[in-house]
């Protein structure tokens, strides 16, 4: 019997011997930087000619790791492992697919600071924000273990005295795992075991920049024992290997977390069936968020302030949950505006191998002129209250950002930015704060600050957004604790880190036995 789970605790980074650690692990993967990284299919490691370079975006030129690129042809070699290895894999002991995924979390736990020190360098996460993004990654292996622990059985229905009736799931089969840059490790490795522990067999594509880390992880399931062509590691392009295995006839599933633009594209894609496909595809499709903050009359300011600057400056906004609107109610909108702008401009903006950074850099130039782009439209339509630059000489470093007066209906209240940038604007009561909060085409994250408890019931009621939190941020969903997923363009709100989120991978199978 394993232990009931409970989430992986937070490294305190207040106790030296934390940091003493965390410095060493730093050091030993300095040391292994500029590697290069093979494909992964059906167990065997795949050169190519054709390779990608992972950067440290607090520092281009240092190269994380070379990494091979798939083409078509891999992506076929990989569908081919994925359908043979599921022959085995799906008739294994549900049990004995999640001690896999335990033995997993145990390695990861005991090599934690050097996961995270990857993600320092790969992605430019603060040494916090990486050890959260660890966490959550043995959160994802230690939850979704017990999670299809529990759904062995099925769920009992009724027979009549002459029949034997079950109900219990089944997987679907080889399937498409798309990844993300900003919660590389988490994101990643809870999107791939989840469908993997149902049994399925995956193809996981990481994100272009963070394919070191995915490898990484890859070793860990391998050393875990996983079989051979259960996860099969390609990265590689999405206009090519992406759409390819998203229209591949045997594709079952796609589990798909970014941007909006391409989400809908795999949507409407993975709709289509193709010639010699017999089955219909399940497209599980995590977007973007335009969240915001409702800050009310009656409120713990200081608690707001707070909680503005972490939601919106955590990783840089470079979170889908990031707070980028502050909707604050006129009483107290002045007093909130000088806080969060008191609290941003001593927030310490810099390379994150340095302990005292509270920010790092952007992911890459492509980011670093988007938002940059988005200031410009900001200055046009609000006042820019601190931050508005940027600055690449070394690493793609943005200012955090304020704008105040913000119109509801401007871009900077209605785009996703993805960076750290947030816009106040006033609210003229609570509910006025509410419609406000719900004029977007997205519905993830939400939060409201308020001591007023018939507002908080109002906003339970009204706030419509699939994650929703009451006096605190609106980031730092904890699996388990807070089943994450938006409403709207948001995504089709599949709650990560919740119960019901394997079974988007499985189908239910009826048994009537007559006797
Ligand atoms: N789950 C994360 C959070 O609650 C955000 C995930 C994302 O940005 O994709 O902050």
């Amino acid at each position: 019997m394993v232990t009931t789970y409970t989430h992986e605790p937070f490294t305190d980074f207040s106790d030296a011997k934390n940091q003493e650690e965390f410095e060493a692990a730093l050091q030993y993967v300095k040391s292994e930087l500029g590697k290069d990284y093979p494909l992964i299919i059906g167990g065997e490691k795949v050169d190519t000619d054709e390779k990608t370079t992972s950067v440290n975006p607090a520092n281009p030129e240092q190269v994380i790791g070379r990494i091979a690129k798939a083409r078509q042809k891999h992506a076929d070699q990989a569908m081919t492992s994925a359908l043979e290895a599921f022959q085995t894999w799906k008739k294994w002991d549900p049990e004995a697919r999640a001690n896999v995924l335990y033995r997993a979390a145990h390695l990861v736990k005991r090599r934690k600071h050097e996961f995270s020190a990857w993600m320092v360098y790969e992605i430019g996460k603060t040494r916090k924000e990486a050890d959260a993004d660890t966490a959550e990654a043995i959160d994802f292996l230690e939850y979704y273990a017990r999670q299809m622990v529990e759904l062995k059985p099925g769920i009992p229905i009724n027979s009549r005295s002459f029949e034997h009736n079950q109900f219990f799931y089944i997987p679907l089969g080889p399937g498409l795992t798309v990844s993300p840059w900003n919660l590389p490790f988490a994101i990643m490795a809870g999107t791939t075991v989840g469908p993997m522990v149902a049994g399925n067999t995956v193809m996981l594509k990481p994100a272009t920049n963070t394919p070191v880390i995915a490898y990484k992880f890859m070793e860990v399931l391998i050393e875990a024992g996983m079989p051979d062509g259960v996860v099969n590691y390609i990265p590689g392009s999405g206009s090519e290997i992406g759409d390819y295995l998203v229209d591949h006839p045997e594709t079952h599933w796609i589990n798909f977390t970014g941007s909006k633009e391409i989400g809908t594209r795999i949507y409407e894609r993975s709709a289509k069936v193709q010639p010699g496909q017999t089955h219909l595809k399940r497209a599980i499709i995590e977007m973007g968020g335009k969240d915001g903050i409702v800050v009310d009359s009656e409120a713990d300011l200081d608690l707001a302030a707070e909680s503005i600057l972490y939601s919106a400056y955590g990783f840089a906004g470079q979170k889908c949950s990031a707070c980028s609107r502050a909707i604050v109610h006129q009483d107290v909108y002045e007093t909130v505006l000088e806080k969060v702008k008191a609290l941003a401009e001593n927030a310490v903006v810099g390379n994150p191998e340095h302990a005292e950074t509270y920010m790092g850099p952007v992911k890459d130039e492509e980011a670093f002129n988007s938002i940059l782009e988005y200031i410009e439209i900001g200055k046009g339509e609000a006042e820019l209250v601190t931050g508005g630059t940027g600055d690449k000489t070394n690493g793609y470093f943005i200012q955090p950002t304020i704008f105040k007066d913000a119109d509801p209906e401007s871009r900077i209240m209605q785009e996703e930015i993805f960076g750290p940038v947030v816009a106040f604007t006033k609210a003229e009561d609570f509910t006025h704060a509410i419609e406000i909060a719900n004029n977007t085409i997205y519905g993830l994250t939400g939060a409201v600050i308020s001591n007023n408890r018939a507002h908080l019931e109002q906003a339970r009621e009204d706030f419509h957004v699939g994650n929703l939190y009451f006096n605190r941020g609106c980031t730092a969903a904890i699996v388990g604790y807070q089943p994450f997923g938006g409403f709207n363009m948001s995504g089709t709100d599949a709650k990560a880190g919740g119960p019901d989120y394997l079974l988007h991978f499985m189908q239910p199978k009826t048994v009537s036995d007559h006797f």
